[in-house]
């Protein structure tokens, strides 16, 4: 476990360009994350939320700048040590990234191959112990009946909550999750990231998790860290924020000025589709108006 004075996440001067890419997709950032701190990154699409995500545990190289997770230097390490490292980072997916056709209880048990040599195939190739840990995150997530299901019969939600199973498998010390209910409704969602808070407490996690949604990042996170075009442009504490200090938030990551870019478009998409409409339907007329005045009086 982590003394609580040093971060959990330590990023300094982080700056990343994808090979080939014009604009850097992060630059400048640092950011501090104390152990036990549940962190929103809020930004739009393209905004560099998974590209910062994907440092933290390695799977991105930097360009520039330090990442420094659970004490341990990132960009310093390779193979075992690095695996190590990422044994500690559970990590959740916006598609789930479960093996459809494999039972829930498989692709849970999957979380531990950690701490196995060897491939696995099927259950019982697993030892018992971790068979009955894999049952107790699936009791815990709330899926214990859905334990021996194909994955892929289970809804989006549900799947959700499965690959927050198999991620706590590693017993993981910082959960990462990007953009984890992007691709569920509004009922599953809440569901999902109530359980993420949930198990953040449960097990004093330290939490990143990056959301598009300020209503969402507002209601959910103890911190903000809003990122735009690869900056960050914001970072504040979630609890007493003023309303003017909600509207700066919105303001700061554009959400509403590109949703309202986004409805207009509709509108205008709209507006012409009825115009196209109106005009076919009075060149009809027209045409039936002709029609009637030509007609021989009976
Ligand atoms: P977000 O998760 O906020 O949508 P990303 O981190 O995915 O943002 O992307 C940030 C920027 O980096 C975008 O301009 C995106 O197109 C670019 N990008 C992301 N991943 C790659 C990649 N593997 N190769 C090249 N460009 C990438
Ligand atoms: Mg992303």
């Amino acid at each position: 476990m982590t003394n609580s004075d040093t971060p959990a996440v330590q990023i300094t001067d982080l700056g990343k360009t994808y090979p080939g890419a014009a604009e850097p997709a992060l630059s400048g950032v640092s950011l501090s994350v104390l152990p036990g701190e549940i962190v929103v990154l809020l930004g739009l699409s393209g905004s560099g939320k998974s590209t910062l995500l994907r440092h933290v545990n390695g799977l991105e190289t930097p360009s520039e700048g330090d990442i420094v997770s659970l004490g341990e230097s990132v960009n310093a390490l390779r193979g075992q040590a690095l695996r190590a490292l990422r044994g500690r980072i559970g990590f959740i997916f916006q598609q789930f990234e479960l093996v459809g056709a494999v039972t829930v209880l498989e692709n849970v048990l999957t979380g531990g191959l950690a701490t196995l040599r060897g491939p696995r195939v099927g259950i019982l190739s697993y030892p018992r112990a971790l068979r009955e840990k894999a049952l107790g995150h699936l009791d815990r997530v709330g899926l214990l009946d859905f334990a021996y299901k194909r994955a892929d019969t289970l809804s989006g939600g549900q799947q959700q909550r499965v690959a927050i199973a198999r991620a706590l498998m590693q017993d993981p010390e910082i959960l990462l999750a990007d953009e984890p209910v992007a691709s569920l409704d509004p009922e599953s969602s809440g569901q999902v990231m109530a359980l993420i808070r949930e198990i953040a407490a449960e097990r004093s996690l330290t939490v990143i998790c990056s959301l598009h949604q300020v209503d969402l990042a507002l209601s959910w996170g103890d911190r903000i860290v809003g990122l735009r075009a690869g900056k960050v442009v914001l970072d504040t504490h979630t609890e007493g924020l003023s309303r003017e200090e909600v509207m700066e938030i919105y303001g700061r990551v554009a959400t509403t000025t590109s949703e309202i870019a986004a409805l207009e478009d509709e509108l205008a998409e709209a507006r012409e589709q009825v115009l196209s409409r109106e005009m076919q339907r009075s060149a009809t007329r027209e045409r039936l108006a002709e029609d009637f005045a030509n007609e021989e009086p009976a």
